[in-house]
């Protein structure tokens, strides 16, 4: 009786998800379609504002049908048990407990990527190369998939199995293990993921000498960051799209430039987005997020350590017998609500820390004002953005300002 309400409560669950990122789409959508912006000129010629709005439109429409499909598959695979299905089917090949958790956790995974690769690939040769964004071949296509299911094998893979071997032996302390465990391997990337693993991936080489690179060391001598822990990285090689990033801490820190972000703008523009990044350093937003995202997972983790053993998770499911990958899949089915509002939290505060370091540019690099101005104009509209996303939209979606937003506060 029980399971059957828990059972219940997922699938309404997964169906007012579905219908709310589904409104805020269709929402978002029409924002840009029909919101008058009077400031659109300052960025759009009319042809472009319309290729602008196709764009959003198309991305939009194709979403719906991801979307959609997964929400069918999802709500099929609990009404008819398939996760049961699946349980029993990998029982029949593995007798070992972990193993089968591993089993079932790892043809899930195959499952889903499967399922979404046609998706993946539509988006990149059809969407991203009809607006002439899109600079992946096949042959780097294939390559990053390949690379990155190795990756997750050799450290997903290792780092679950000893979780659920926790889980197994000592479940009364698997949350806590589990957690230091898991906050462990993320300090690690968040120090050298992009020393380590970004490399393998993409080319890094420090800026080349001349006008560009004298600005941008009077600048960090200005304000005392070394030039060494500045990158440019070639993201040309899949994307025209521009961008910059700061990522680790203390003598882990790491300035990301993407080639494509040097063509477009002129030295002192770039300077001013490399003040804004520094900013992010300087006011400290990469340790705050870090430390912010590691306390949800302890929280996270000390949900699971209380809600995980119980049989009934497993029971709503339709699996014979209790184990951790019928009961996590359960537990996070009914965990959606709660990662929305913590979603929208940290969209919040990332999106303030964009302000501040923003202001931080102003105010340590002359002229900042105009130069980053025009550089957030040209990437915002060489990369088709959305001048009118709907507010709700931008709540729940938005790591950064909406670009009209931003640019009247930076005046
Ligand atoms: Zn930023």
């Amino acid at each position: 009786m029980t399971n059957d309400l828990l059972l219940l409560a997922m699938l309404a669950l997964v169906v007012i998800n579905f219908a709310l990122d589904t409104t805020l789409d269709v929402l978002n959508d029409k924002s840009a379609r029909t919101t008058s912006e009077p400031r659109v000129s300052e960025f759009y010629e009319p042809d472009k504002y319309k290729k602008s709005i196709e764009y959003g439109s198309e991305k939009f429409r194709f979403g719906l049908l991801d979307s959609t499909l997964n929400f069918l598959i999802i709500l099929a695979a609990l009404s008819f048990g398939w996760f049961a299905v699946l349980d029993n089917a990998v029982r029949n090949y593995l007798d070992n407990e972990l193993l089968i958790s591993l089993g079932f956790i790892a043809t899930l995974g195959i499952i889903t990527s499967v399922i979404n690769l046609p998706f993946a690939l539509y988006f990149t040769f059809q969407i991203e190369a009809k607006y002439g964004f899109n600079k992946t071949t096949l042959k780097t296509f294939i390559t990053d998939r390949i690379k990155g299911t190795l990756l997750s094998l050799a450290i997903g893979g290792p780092l679950l199995a000893t979780i659920i071997y926790i889980y197994q032996q000592i479940p009364q302390w698997f949350w806590l293990i589990g957690w230091a465990l898991v906050s462990s391997f993320s300090l690690f990337s968040f120090m050298f993921g992009t020393k380590i693993f970004l490399p393998l991936f993409n080319k890094l080489q420090p800026v080349a000498e001349g006008e560009l690179r004298n600005e941008i060391e009077n600048y960090c001598k200005s304000q005392g960051y070394a030039m060494s822990k500045l990158y440019v990285m070639d993201g040309s090689r899949r994307s025209t799209k521009a961008n910059a990033f700061f990522s680790g801490m203390g003598r882990t820190k790491t300035i990301v430039l993407f080639d494509t972000l040097i063509e477009k703008l002129t030295t002192p523009q770039i300077t001013a987005v490399l003040a804004h990044e520094i900013g992010h350093y300087k006011r400290k937003h990469t340790l705050s997020m870090f430390l912010l995202s590691n306390l949800q997972t302890f929280a996270l983790f000390a949900l699971l350590g209380w809600l995980l053993g119980n049989p009934i998770l497993s029971e709503a499911l339709g699996a014979a017998q209790p184990s951790f990958h019928i009961g996590i899949l359960a537990f996070f089915l009914l965990f959606s609500p709660i990662s929305l509002i913590l979603g929208i939290i940290d969209n919040a505060l990332s999106r303030r820390n964009e302000f501040e370091a923003d202001k931080f540019a102003i105010d340590t690099y002359p002229d900042s004002k105009q130069h980053l101005n025009a550089a957030l104009k040209t990437i915002s509209t060489d990369s088709l953005a959305n001048l009118t996303p709907h507010p709700w939209y931008v709540k729940v979606h938005y790591t950064h300002p909406p670009i009209l937003e931003r640019l009247a506060k930076l005046n």
